[in-house]
């Protein structure tokens, strides 16, 4: 299906949660960086099961591997299109069965952050929702908090379920909460997000909102997007391009 056909479609089918791109190059905390991604949905449902970012950002981030689904590590993870967009999935109808990809919205608006007891997670300046791995306390009201998902809390030990540690990345311990970090590690060292640099088509695009020159800022520009449970006010920054 080409684009135009796509977004025929959508006429079709209403635009309850398309959000306009100058809504979401407005707002922001300062005149710094508001750093977010676009994940082009056409683009990245095309490979159904390719999991090259997964496995970039799960390597440089020693995510381990767990077998059992309840004690789950994941930073970037695939889900259907249903259970990411439950709202109105009839609205973007083509993409139903598909496996969309999710992480954490770094939303300007944090649950996680307002209900953390210890400051353990905090928003950076430039919109980075991060975690202080050693102010954590396990007590998991950030992931009862998140309406996304996007948390995951270690049961048990990590560090023998990681394949090969990167010492350049700490390991987490038991009794914590982690999850994406938008990569700010390589951020500030002039690097793009892991899973950016891994995707081969391209279908991720990382940057900041408050340059209306900038990659995404362009993109936005040209091309609707939606965001995940929009009617919740969070804000998430992690936009989705239709
Ligand atoms: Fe917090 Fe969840 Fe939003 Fe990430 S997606 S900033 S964990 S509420």
């Amino acid at each position: 299906m080409t684009r135009r056909e796509f977004l025929r479609l959508l006429a079709v089918s209403g635009f309850a949660f398309i959000v306009p791109a100058e809504i979401l190059a407005s707002g922001g905390k300062g005149p710094g960086k508001r750093w977010a991604m676009a994940v082009d949905l056409l683009g990245c449902t095309k490979r159904n099961g390719c999991t090259d970012c997964i496995e970039a950002c799960h390597r440089v981030h020693n995510v381990p591997r767990i077998a059992d689904a309840r004690r789950q590590i994941r930073w970037i993870w695939t889900s259907s299109y249903e259970a990411l967009f439950p709202e109105e999935p009839a609205h973007l109808r083509d993409l139903m069965g598909r496996q969309i990809l999710a992480l954490c919205n770094h939303c300007e608006n944090p649950p996680c952050v307002a209900v953390c007891p210890t400051q353990a997670t905090f928003q950076r300046d430039d919109g980075i929702v991060m975690m202080d791995y050693h102010r954590c306390i396990g007590c998991r009201y950030c992931m009862a908090a998140c309406p996304y998902g996007a948390r995951s809390f270690n049961w048990q030990d990590p560090r023998p379920f990681v394949q090969t540690i990167d010492k350049d990345y700490p390991t987490r311990t038991k009794g914590v909460v982690e999850k994406c970090n938008f990569c700010e590690e390589r951020l500030g060292k002039g690097r793009l997000p892991a899973c950016v640099e891994a995707c081969k088509e391209k279908c991720l695009t990382f940057g900041d909102l408050n340059d209306e020159a900038s990659e995404i800022g362009r993109l936005l520009g040209g091309r609707y997007a939606v965001r995940r449970k929009p009617e919740l006010g969070t804000r998430p920054k992690v936009l989705y391009l239709v």
